[in-house]
C-alpha cells in the first residue's frame, strides 16, 4: 500500500499539518478544507473503509480521537459534523478509512445531498 497518499502521510513521507497523534492514529488537517475547521483522522495501518478487517481497537481509537481533536482546533464548544464517507456510494474519494471532523462555522440541517 505504498501508493496509498494517506499511508505516505502517517509514514511522514509526505507534508501534513498534525492535529494529533497516538499509537493507532494520526489527525492532520484537509488539503482543500470545506470549512474553517476541516481535520481528518486515519489509522496509521492501511484499512480501505471500515468493514469487519478494522479491529475495534483502531475504530475505538479513531472515535476517541474526535473530541482531542476538536479541542485541538477550538471546536469543542462550538461543535463539529463528523462524517465517514464509506465506499462508492459514499463518494469515498481516498481509499485509506478516515474521519472528517468538521467545524468553524454554522451547517444547514441535513446530511445528504444527491448529486
Ligand atoms: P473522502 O472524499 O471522504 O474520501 O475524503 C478525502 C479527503 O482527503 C478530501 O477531503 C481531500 O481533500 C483530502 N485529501 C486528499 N489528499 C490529501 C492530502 N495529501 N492531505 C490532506 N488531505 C487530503
Ligand atoms: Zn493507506
Amino acid at each position: 500500500m505504498s501508493e496509498c497518499v494517506f499511508c505516505m502521510i502517517a509514514r511522514g513521507e509526505i507534508p501534513a499539518k498534525v492535529v494529533y497523534s497516538d499509537e493507532h492514529v494520526i489527525a492532520f488537517d484537509d488539503i482543500a478544507p470545506q470549512a474553517p475547521v476541516h481535520t481528518l483522522i486515519i489509522p496509521k495501518v492501511h484499512y480501505d473503509r471500515m468493514g469487519p478487517d478494522v479491529p475495534s481497537e483502531v475504530t475505538c481509537a479513531l472515535f476517541a480521537a474526535v473530541p482531542k481533536v476538536a479541542e485541538a482546533k477550538g471546536v469543542a464548544e462550538s461543535g463539529y459534523r463528523v462524517i465517514v464517507n464509506n465506499g462508492p456510494d459514499a463518494m469515498q474519494t481516498v481509499e485509506h478509512l478516515h474521519v472528517h471532523v468538521i467545524g468553524g462555522r454554522r451547517m444547514s440541517h441535513g446530511m445528504v445531498n444527491f448529486g
